[in-house]
């Protein structure tokens, strides 16, 4: 299940965390890069999922609608949503733009908006307030 924020909560840079979760859905507009709703509740879903190795960072996230991030599940992003029928050139072009962004602004500051937020040293297998289902 998608709880991500209740965990942030609990711990000291929970606001940070709440920043950059809330920077990266106004950058969307508050709707899903798969099929582009924009439900009450959104998700931030892993490009790279967490256990293939991706982060926790603002240019491996993205908000997506719960049943989206549901079906995508474990998959190949490009893969999954190419066959999907939510596939749709204009968000896809609009995600490329956002990982090219979200790639300068990693190189120009150590820090993403909110700091570096979920990377906790040794932290590994505790709770993930922005994990993947
Ligand atoms: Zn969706």
């Amino acid at each position: 299940m998608d709880h991500q924020i209740v965990g942030a909560e609990l711990v000291p840079r929970a606001e940070g965390k709440r920043r950059f979760r809330r920077q990266i859905l106004a950058d969307w507009g508050h709707s899903c890069y798969l099929c582009g709703g924009s439900p009450e509740h959104l998700t931030l879903d892993h490009l790279v999922p967490r256990r293939a190795g991706g982060e926790t960072c603002r240019s491996n996230l993205a908000p997506a609608c719960a049943p989206c991030n549901r079906r995508k599940g474990c998959s190949e992003l490009w893969s999954h949503w190419t066959r999907s029928e939510h596939w749709n050139q204009g968000r896809a072009l609009r995600l490329i733009r956002w990982l090219l962004a979200a790639a300068t602004v990693a190189e120009d500051t150590a820090a993403g908006p909110g700091g570096e937020p979920t990377r906790d040293p040794g932290a590994a297998g505790s709770a993930d307030p922005l994990s993947d289902v």
